[in-house]
């Protein structure tokens, strides 16, 4: 079935709309027509297996309740304010929501699947230095609905309603990698991926979804225990020197802290191990004595690596470091037993590549944040330029 263009929510519209609600508010806003709690579950069926954006389509309700629902709800996506398609075929789009505020949402496919990456907030409150959207102030949060919206707005673009069965969707898996930062806004990214699990909606299990984080320790251990998805965390340092400097979050929740919560994540095991993700950055985080500190660090921990190579973008400070120097560093690792893959970068030509999202919003002192940032990593650069000569 192939949605119609569906209603694009305004800020003046009242009517509720039923996309993001939990199950249970759903049941409660059909309760409150006078419906029967069954009724969600037809409702919820339209929606999230069928892809529905119009009342009119819910054909197996009557006529009268879909003329009182017309009159109450909407089911709203975000509006697409800007689509692009890279020549490695990886799309961006831009998302509008009713207020105007925009986030970016980026479709990366191999060849017969694909991850969604989804944004969390509009901006981020943290400022990782090597980040676009770092740059950019936090503007807001972004509701259940709206989080919920960007992977149905995936879903139109390629056409998969009704919900396909697993081995046959291009859409196989959420990787909670966008614009923010997913533990600063836990209780509506929960709600959205609740929703996104449920086995007669979306449907798209736990297993394939990945929810990446700069290290908010207190929610981590929630973020297992209730939604017990794959966790891959933000390290790019193996020392809290190095860490703080690109990362400030680390003065808040230093590594000590980090690993902890990660030997404590619910569910991590052999099978299911942690992802570090580790940003390559040239004369900053990048030698071998980085490689074996980074070894020792999570040695009792279930985990894996992702290097990714230093996506740039204008104004930044920081140089992706050297392919053979990415080569050596991803051989270290992997001599010790750890599986490190090194990330293909995709969709730069578009600015979808990890952490080049950012929209219009800028923070006003990020020139002169980025003259000190330069300072301060130069002052690490020499400190392991130290280490270096005397290991
Ligand atoms: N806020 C979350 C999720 C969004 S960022 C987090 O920080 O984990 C997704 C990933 O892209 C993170 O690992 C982030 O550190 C990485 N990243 C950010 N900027 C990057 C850049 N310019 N090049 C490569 N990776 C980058
Ligand atoms: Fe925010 Fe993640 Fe970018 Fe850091 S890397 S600024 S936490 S989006």
């Amino acid at each position: 079935m192939t949605p119609d263009s569906g209603h694009q929510p305004t800020a003046t519209e009242t009517r509720t709309n039923l996309v993001g609600l939990s199950r249970a508010d759903l049941a409660a806003a059909l309760a409150e027509l006078g419906e029967k709690p069954f009724r969600a579950k037809q409702v919820w069926h339209w929606i999230y297996h069928r892809g529905a954006t119009d009342f009119t389509a819910m054909t197996d309700l009557s006529k009268d309740l879909r003329g009182k629902m017309e009159n109450h709800f909407v089911v709203g996506r975000p509006t697409i304010a800007r689509e692009q398609t890279s020549t490695d075929r990886t799309r961006k789009w831009l998302m509008q929501f009713a207020d105007g505020q925009k986030a970016e949402t980026v479709f990366i496919p191999e060849d017969d699947r694909g991850a969604v990456c989804v944004s969390s907030q509009v901006g981020c409150t943290l400022t990782c230095r090597f980040c676009h959207t770092g740059t950019q102030r936090l503007v807001r949060n972004l509701t259940p609905a709206e989080i919920v919206g960007q992977f149905m707005i995936a879903r139109d673009s390629y056409g998969e309603w009704p919900t396909p069965t697993d081995e046959r969707r291009m859409l196989s898996n959420i990787v909670m990698m966008g614009m923010g930062e997913p533990l600063y806004n836990f209780d509506n990214v929960a709600t959205a991926l609740k929703i996104i699990m449920a086995d007669d909606g979306i449907a798209v299990g736990k297993r394939r979804i990945t929810l990446s984080t700069s290290g908010v320790v207190p929610e981590i251990h929630r973020c297992g225990a209730e939604l017990g998805v794959n966790l891959a965390i933000s390290l790019h340092a193996p020392d809290d020197d190095t860490r703080s400097v690109i990362m400030p979050i680390n003065k808040k929740y230093p590594l000590k802290e980090l690993m902890q919560a990660c030997r404590d994540y619910p569910g991590a095991s052999n099978a299911r191990r942690i992802t570090f993700e580790y940003v390559m950055l040239k004369g900053l985080n990048d030698s071998a004595a980085h490689a074996r500190a980074l070894i020792k660090l999570v040695k009792d921990i279930p985990c894996k690596f992702n290097l990714i190579p230093f996506n740039p973008w204008p104004g930044t400070p920081y140089e992706c470091s050297d392919a053979a120097a990415i080569d050596a560093f991803a051989q270290i690792l992997w001599d010790a037993g750890f599986t490190a893959p090194i990330r293909t970068p995709r969709g730069r030509d578009i600015l979808a590549a990890c952490g080049q999202l950012k929209t219009d919003s800028e923070k006003l002192s990020a020139k002169e944040q980025r003259g000190r940032d330069a300072a301060e990593a130069e002052t690490a650069k020499q400190m392991w330029a130290e280490k270096e000569a005397t290991v």
